[in-house]
């Protein structure tokens, strides 16, 4: 099994973790053994959040997605932003706050759980007023929490650990434009997702009744 950052070896990561009996849990209380807790940062991509929640819809694996009011990226007030939310919530995944420090915004849009964007140590697990925070004590240590930020995971893909049930319960972190777009280094997906967004920015113009003759 190759462990590139596909969404075809994103399928085999979930279908590792069903077979290693893990139940997909959110936020709204502190783990228990056997819960796999599935959070996404949605740093610069909807499309890419939609592509990986149709997948795990699919797969019976619902997730919690952490969407962000202050992006360079994209724009939940946008009609392609409410469209994201209900279409999210259809699949029957969970949304909540990824929120850049120190602003949070209680909506009625968000479940009361936060992920801070880019956190550093001073606040990171700190609780927050109104919100579970995806990083404080319960839901976050070392031991049970994996990341794959930069196209990089530090302890190795855990799709293996998860086929064989090796951890007691896990805090999974996924963003999904690393697995939706190709590419074998962080600056090749990034240049693959502008290409994408090339076109979907054309049909956006278009849209908008630009002459594009
Ligand atoms: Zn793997
Ligand atoms: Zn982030």
């Amino acid at each position: 099994m190759s462990c590139a950052f596909e969404l075809e070896h994103y399928r085999e990561l979930i279908e590792a973790a069903k077979q290693g009996g893990y139940r997909f849990a959110g936020f709204e209380a502190t783990p228990r053994p056997g819960d796999l807790l599935l959070r996404h940062d949605v740093d610069l991509s909807l499309e890419a959040a939609l592509a990986m929640a149709e997948l795990e819809a699919e797969l019976g694996a619902p997730a919690t997605y952490f969407l962000m009011t202050r992006s360079e990226f994209y724009n939940l007030d946008a009609p392609s932003g409410h469209d994201a939310i209900e279409r999210l919530r259809r699949l029957g995944h969970r949304v909540g706050l990824h929120a850049v420090y120190p602003d949070t915004e209680s909506h009625a849009r968000f479940d009361a759980v936060l992920a801070w964007h880019n956190p550093d140590p001073d606040y990171m697990t700190a609780p927050v007023d109104g919100f579970v925070n995806a990083m404080q004590p319960g839901f976050f240590d070392p031991g049970h929490y994996r990341s794959d930020s930069n196209q990089r995971w530090r302890h190795g893909c855990p799709h293996e650990p998860l086929a064989c049930g090796d951890f007691e319960w896990l805090q999974l972190l996924i963003h999904p434009e690393i697995w939706v777009y190709p590419g074998e280094t962080m600056r090749e997906t990034m240049l693959a997702m502008l290409d994408a967004e090339r076109e979907l920015r054309l049909d956006q113009l278009d849209a908008d009744r630009i002459d594009l003759s």
